[in-house]
Parts: C-alpha cells; sequence; structure tokens
C-alpha cells in the first residue's frame, strides 16, 4: 500500500504544534507495518536544511499562478522515511515560521503558498503525474491540504483516494473567494456544495466536503466537532459526513518520551524503579529556584498559552493551591495576558512558584520526569500529547472531559481504582471551582503513597505507542481500497 501524507510540517524537519508530531510518526509507524508511507511537505528553509540527500527528481508544470515547482526527494533525518520538498524559493524560502512572518502576522499569501502545495499532492495522487510513485491514498491534514480532495474531485484521473486528518477544527483557512478562481479552480465550485463556506472559500471545508474518509484525532473530539459547542460553524456539514468521520487517538513516540532512555533526565526510570523519578523532581526544584522540598505535590504545565487550553483557571487559583503546600511550574508562551499573569504569580511566590516563558525541549522534558501530577483544564482539546506524556512519565494527569484528553485518561474514581483502569483525575465543566477541586482530590491521592503508586504504574503501563494508532489508520485505508 503507499501513502502519500501531505502536511505543512512534520517532526523533526519543522514543528508548530500536534500536526508536526503526527505526520512524522504516523509515517515512521505506517513503514514499520510494511506500507510504503511518505511525506509531502514545502521547502521551509528548515526543511532544506534537515532533509537528508535531498535531490531534485522532477519539475511539476501548469500549477496556478506560479507556473513550475521543483520536487526533491530525500530522508528524514533518523526515521529513513522519504520525504518530497516542494521546492519554490519566493513561497517558501523566508525567515520566520510556516505561516507567520517574524511578527507572528500570517503570511498574506497563505493561500497560494497552501494552494499550491494542494495542487502538488492532487498532482502527485492522479493519473497526471510524471512521477512513478503513485500513492494509493492521499492522506491531506488541516486546512492547509484541505483542497486535494477538491482538485481531484474536479481534475483527477485515475486519482488516488482521499483521507481529511483534522488536527484543530478552530483553523479553516477560509479566504476571499477571489481565490477560488486565482487557485484554478471551477467558478462553479463556490457554491454550498462545494468550496463556498459562508461568503468566503474554505480550504477546510473543500476538504471535509470532497474527502472520501476524514479523521480527527481522537473518538470524542470526532463526536464532539458534530455539535454547535464545538463544531466552529462545520457541525451541520459534518453530521452530513459522520458515516466517513471518524477519530483514532494520536500515539507518543516512545523514542524520544521514554523515562528509561529520556537523555535530558537526571535519571532514567521505568516502572520498577518509579522511586528513581524523585532525583528529578529534586534536580527541577533546583534548576527552577523553587524549594527543595520532596513532599510539596509539583504541579506542572507546559502549553501554548491560548485561550483553548483553559490556563485563565489555573491563574484564578494558583494562589489558593499555593497557601495549600502545592507547588507550581509553567513552560509556555502565547497570550500576553496570561504571560504577564503567571509572572506576576511567580514574583508573588518565589520558591512556590516557576515560569518560564519560552519553547525549550530539554525543559518540557524535565518538568514531565520532575513534577508529581499534570494540569490540562483545556476547554477542547482534538487529541492533546502531554497529557500522554505525563502518563508515560508517571505524571498523573488532571484534565477536563473533553476530546482526546477524556479518552487518554481515566478518572481515579473507586471502581476504576479498585478495576485497575485510573490514571489521572477528570472534572467536567469549564470553571475554577471544578477545576481546584479535581486538583485537591489529586493531592489528596498523592498523599496516599500506596494509591499513587497503582496510578502512576497503571498510566506508565497503557499503550499509548503509535503503533496502535497506525492499525487503526491502516484499517481506514484498508476500506478505502477495497
Ligand atoms: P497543541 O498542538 O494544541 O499545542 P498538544 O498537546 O497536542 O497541543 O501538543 C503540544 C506539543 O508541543 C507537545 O509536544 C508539547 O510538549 C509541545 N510544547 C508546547 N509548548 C511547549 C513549550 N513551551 N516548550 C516545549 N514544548 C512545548
Amino acid at each position: 500500500m503507499r501513502i502519500l501524507i501531505a502536511t505543512s510540517e512534520a517532526y523533526p524537519l519543522i514543528k508548530t504544534g500536534g500536526l508536526a508530531d503526527v505526520s512524522g510518526s504516523l509515517a515512521d509507524a505506517l513503514r514499520k507495518q510494511a506500507v510504503d508511507a511518505r511525506i509531502l511537505i514545502p521547502g521551509y528553509p528548515q526543511v532544506l536544511a534537515k532533509t537528508k540527500d535531498l535531490e531534485p527528481i522532477q519539475r511539476l508544470d501548469f500549477i496556478p499562478q506560479v507556473g513550475s515547482v521543483t520536487l526533491l526527494q530525500g530522508t528524514m533525518p533518523d526515521r529513513g522515511t522519504p520525504v518530497y520538498v516542494l521546492d519554490h524559493p519566493y513561497l517558501y524560502r523566508r525567515e520566520g515560521g510556516p505561516y507567520q512572518d517574524m511578527m507572528g502576522r500570517d503570511w498574506a499569501d497563505n493561500p497560494l503558498r497552501f494552494g499550491v502545495l494542494s495542487h502538488v499532492a492532487a498532482v502527485m495522487s492522479s493519473g497526471h503525474s510524471p512521477l512513478e510513485w503513485k500513492p494509493d491514498i492521499v492522506h491531506c491534514n488541516d486546512w492547509q491540504t484541505g483542497l486535494t480532495p477538491a482538485i481531484l474531485h474536479y481534475f483527477g484521473t485515475s486519482r488516488a483516494k482521499t483521507v481529511l486528518g483534522i488536527h484543530n477544527l478552530a483553523y479553516q483557512g477560509n479566504f476571499a473567494p477571489e481565490w477560488v478562481t486565482l487557485l484554478g479552480l471551477p467558478p462553479h465550485s463556490y457554491q454550498i456544495e462545494g468550496v463556498e463556506y459562508y461568503g468566503q472559500m474554505s480550504f477546510l471545508k473543500a476538504g471535509v466536503y470532497y474527502a472520501d474518509a476524514i479523521i480527527t484525532v481522537s473518538p470524542t473530539y470526532a463526536k464532539e466537532i458534530q455539535t454547535d459547542e464545538y463544531g466552529c460553524g462545520m457541525q451541520g456539514l459534518l453530521k452530513t459526513r459522520a458515516r466517513v468521520l471518524r477519530g483514532i487517538l494520536n500515539g507518543i513516540d516512545t523514542r524520544e518520551w521514554n523515562p528509561a532512555i529520556d537523555p535530558y533526565l537526571v535519571r532514567n526510570y521505568d516502572i520498577d524503579r518509579i522511586g528513581d523519578k524523585q532525583a528529578n523532581k529534586e534536580a527541577l526544584q533546583l534548576r527552577l529556584d523553587l524549594d527543595v522540598d520532596p513532599h510539596a505535590p509539583l504541579l506542572a504545565v507546559v502549553s501554548r498559552l491560548a485561550y483553548q487550553k483553559g490556563l485563565d483557571l489555573l491563574l484564578a487559583c494558583a494562589s489558593t493551591l499555593v497557601h495549600e503546600g502545592a507547588q507550581i511550574v509553567l513552560l509556555g508562551s502565547g497570550d500576553p495576558a496570561l504571560e504577564f499573569g503567571f509572572n506576576q504569580l511567580h514574583k508573588a511566590h518565589p520558591g512556590r512558584v516557576s515560569v518560564t516563558i519560552g519553547y525549550s525541549e530539554s525543559l518540557s522534558h524535565q518538568i514531565m520526569a520532575g513534577s508529581d501530577i499534570f494540569l490540562m483544564p483545556s476547554r477542547f482539546e482534538p487529541c492533546g500529547l502531554n497529557q500522554m506524556y505525563g502518563l508515560a512519565y508517571g505524571t498523573p494527569p488532571v484534565v477536563r472531559r473533553t476530546g482526546g484528553l477524556a479518552d487518554s485518561v481515566h478518572d481515579a474514581c473507586e471502581t476504576n481504582l479498585e478495576s485497575g483502569k485510573a490514571t489521572g483525575f477528570v472534572f467536567e465543566h469549564a470553571n475554577e471551582a471544578e477545576f481546584l477541586t479535581c486538583i485537591r482530590r489529586a493531592v489528596g491521592t498523592f498523599e496516599d503513597k500506596k494509591t499513587w503508586r497503582k496510578l502512576q504504574t497503571n498510566g506508565m503501563r497503557q499503550d499509548l505507542s503509535w503503533t496502535r494508532s497506525a492499525k487503526e489508520y491502516l484499517e481506514v485505508y484498508r476500506s478505502l481500497l477495497q
């Protein structure tokens, strides 16, 4: 089976969020199951620098607005997955991020940049492709390649089947209607039964409408996005497509996230040596200028600071928790008001609260290993990875019952504790009172060492691997090809 994963980011080439982890790890896990999975990604400077053995293989002509582009082929560092890099210096070789300039503003020509990416994915997946290698399935991801199924619908001959992966429905790629013709789509495609979406042309809607199958990153999120509360306006359409919509929980990269071999830790540990986790707590407290206190419950956050993540709820109850004896460590960046609020919190409680504004791979690993309880009070969470890292590192998470959090964390209620299913703490509604009550429940259990050990062990035993997720993806691919 040949699968082309068309994506705007893939770890370790370039990453801004969970999409990168999925693209990189899914390709790798599929290849381990004898699937010929390959990645197509734009040639940003970071991608050109990191992809191994890059060589030009083909010029593709007739791409709307830009004429021709060059396809390079290489391999992923460490993993060996073949990568097609879409090289167009003007569109992709820019300083800044994949979607935004250095000032954090969206690139004005994003519809063109990702329209071209969608076109190239479509060409490679149709009878028009000059390449020898042709995919059976093109697996698109989020709005950036959402146009591919529409392009194949209008122009594809002997086309591959299409899958659309939705990692976050909040980002839809909606642009002025002029882009329909600028991007080479027929004018009549601009209608409700097409790419039109509330007076704009929408990349994501195009994908949702035309893809043969739609996959979101958790079963609960697949149900939630069909409701008014979580559907971001697309709930009606998603309901009509419910038959081909499925949720598959992401895995985690167990080579990167495994406390037994993690090179960032002062002491490695596993399920039989959970006691060694303590050395990481002490090292973390020392590194972050927190009081070295083995008994204080150390609550942790590693996150984008965005409204979605619900961290304003933590800000509201943090002082209470500190007065009750907890320590808090936060690593993240984003919303300036939240950054300011957490910096103030640190100033008010030096030695008890540590706040690092920024992005740090090493510190995020040390926090997972060195803290006791991981906090994730998200308002919505398509899948979420950090709660799974927490489970793998014996750091039980406190999460809101939504999306992938609901699917990956089992509440430590009496029934679940007795059956050995409990792995963390779950609360229902995004308000301060429920969050605080849930954290207090976690801290109470933390003090009962025997139950805590059980909870840690249950989480560390859970199969969070990509091998499990890849098997489910394979089921979907097979059903499309039957
Ligand atoms: P999202 O994709 O919505 O940001 P996820 O939990 O799915 O949330 O994935 C977030 C990823 O980014 C994880 O791998 C997480 O560890 C990482 N991450 C987020 N913020 C930071 C940070 N400040 N420093 C290091 N890693 C971070």
